[in-house]
């Protein structure tokens, strides 16, 4: 494989060995140390389709996002671009086709600014039409969103969770771009508007042909809409596969356990994402060998010690033990 070319020059977005690092201080004398909060990521995206990355709070998947926006430098890999490496790519032109929709429509958008100003914004920034050109844009998108026009003076105090996040999708597609990064777009609203705004989304994706990275920490919100879908645990990419495939056959013990906790009618096994195996370990201080293994019911010794393989196979990829030892015992 060659590191500076894509492997599928029509996929949208590839990410090839994708990793980002941070420097955490610890206090003035205490040693500094390497937060590796993405490793060695490939995943790959076509048009029109849905990548859902999922994981609990701190497994990666907004760095994720915000390396993909452009918003943060890999520090290893690479991140292509419709082919093109994405350091290459105008800053600009990626600002105009790859958009991001945030979690929380309420800090998201600025309260001192009316809907018609913060929807404009984007075209106001790439010098985009008249003026009357933008207001007629705006109002097409807002009628496209679901926001009778009305609104079009009204500030954000005015609207209900779900108009808002209404508003922080027209702001994110009033450039007309290809790709929506959307980081947790739902998870900040009530549960019986969540599934309007996921609607709303599935609609929009097929009349634009638009194609979305969809980050959640739920499976069942991403369920019904994804197309591929990544697992990621600290940092790393444990399962990916086609949906389908994935929620019919899961493969990592990690995945189960997400699906279990998703799917399960018993209260006690906790809120859909919160799985209720032991806590989530701290980053910084990541477990020896798969770093799974403190949660893991299926835990044998070369787990505490080595790292798993990889196997990727026609149902995708899976890094487990189970599993490379299941490939290394049939060759
Ligand atoms: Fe569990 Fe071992 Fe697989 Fe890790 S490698 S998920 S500990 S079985």
């Amino acid at each position: 494989m060659n590191a500076s070319t894509p492997n599928d020059p029509n996929a949208v977005i590839e990410c090839q060995n994708l990793g980002r690092n941070f420097t955490i201080g610890r206090g003035l004398f205490a040693e500094k140390k390497t937060l590796r909060a993405v490793q060695d990521v490939n995943l790959k995206v076509q048009r029109g389709e849905v990548l859902a990355v999922v994981g609990e709070s701190g497994c990666g998947k907004t760095t994720l996002a915000k390396m993909l926006l452009g918003l943060l430098p890999p520090s290893t890999g690479d991140i292509y671009f419709e082919g093109e490496p994405l350091q290459n790519v105008d800053r600009h032109s990626i600002a105009r086709r790859v958009q991001p929709v945030f979690q929380d429509p309420y800090s998201s958008l600025n309260p001192r600014k009316t809907l018609a100003s913060i929807i404009a914004l984007p075209l106001n920034v790439h010098n985009v039409g008249t003026s009357e050109e933008r207001k007629k844009r705006v109002e097409e998108i807002m009628e496209m969103v679901g926001l009778p026009r009305r609104l079009l003076y009204s500030y954000p105090s005015q609207l209900s969770g779900g108009q808002r996040q209404r508003v922080a999708i027209a702001r994110a597609l009033v450039m007309k771009p290809e790709v929506l990064i959307c980081d947790e777009p739902t998870s900040a609203l009530d549960v019986s508007v969540q599934a309007q705004i996921l609607n709303l989304l599935q609609d929009l994706r097929k009349e634009l042909n638009l194609t979305y990275v969809f980050i959640s920490h739920n499976l069942a919100v991403v369920e019904h809409m994804a197309d591929q879908l990544a697992v990621m645990y600290l940092g790393r990419l444990i399962e990916y596969g086609a949906s389908s495939e994935v929620f019919a056959n899961p493969r990592h013990p990690y995945t189960k356990m997400l699906l279990n906790s998703v799917l399960t009618p018993d209260p006690s096994l906790g809120l859909p994402g919160s799985a209720s195996d032991g806590d989530f370990p701290n980053p910084l201080d990541p477990p020896s060998g798969c770093v799974f293994h403190p949660r893991c019911a299926e835990c044998m010794p070369q787990c505490m010690t080595t790292l798993p393989g990889i196997l990727q196979d026609d149902k995708g990829l899976v890094e487990c033990h189970l599993y490379t030892e299941t490939a290394a015992n049939a060759a």
